[in-house]
């Protein structure tokens, strides 16, 4: 069986293709000949990977899914949210977002935040969402040089160390993505 993953991350492509077995090739954006980005109008993670999914489902009728993640700190209101790619700034850069995140807790001992994934599935006229968290702290300081995003500041619960510190292997098996993925995979698993 054939589904979309809408993304061309190719990091999340290898991820989901790990995990999901013989029964369902996963096909790109690129594979779909597909290179615009797609929108996300929305305010929730729900919201926007449901639109991201159904607008590939629309235009393609191919049965598709399509995730939307961020970090929420608790002291900033839930911010960045939605808004993590952006968060200082159109031009989306990682470096730029960290910096803005520790000057905006500068002065907050209160450090707790979380990242979340939505995944949303659209198969045939059936939309099915899983949801993914990963609790921990926001660090002081940068450490590591893996992943990307806020990795190199967040430090998972039960851990000293920031997901920029840990291999691929070890950040999936605890992330919010890994659990959302780790969802789909399972309910894939028992259709027939
Ligand atoms: P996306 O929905 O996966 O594209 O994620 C949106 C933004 O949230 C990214 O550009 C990052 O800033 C942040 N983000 C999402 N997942 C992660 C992660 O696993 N590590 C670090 N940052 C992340």
């Amino acid at each position: 069986m054939h589904l979309c993953f809408a993304t061309n991350n190719e990091n999340k492509l290898t991820e989901i293709r790990q995990l999901i077995g013989e029964k369902f090739t996963i096909l790109s954006l690129n594979d779909l000949g597909h290179s615009d980005d797609l929108p996300e109008d929305y305010f929730t993670m729900e919201e926007n990977s449901l639109q991201k999914a159904q607008f590939i489902n629309d235009k393609y009728g191919v049965d598709c899914f399509a995730d939307d993640s961020g970090l929420e700190v608790e002291s900033l209101g839930g911010a960045p949210g939605v808004h993590s790619a952006r968060y200082a700034g159109p031009q989306k850069n990682d470096d730029d977002n960290i910096d803005k995140l520790l000057n905006e807790l500068r002065t907050s001992n209160v450090r707790k935040a979380r990242f979340r994934c939505v995944i949303t599935l659209v198969l045939g006229d059936m939309e099915y969402q899983f949801v993914g968290i990963v609790s921990g702290n926001i660090s002081r300081h940068r450490s590591g040089a893996q992943g990307f995003g806020y990795d190199p500041v967040f430090v998972p619960n039960g851990f000293n160390r920031t997901f920029a510190d840990m291999s691929a292997e070890e950040k999936n098996a605890l992330s919010h993505r890994g659990k959302a993925m780790e969802q789909l995979v399972d309910f894939l698993a028992k259709l027939n």
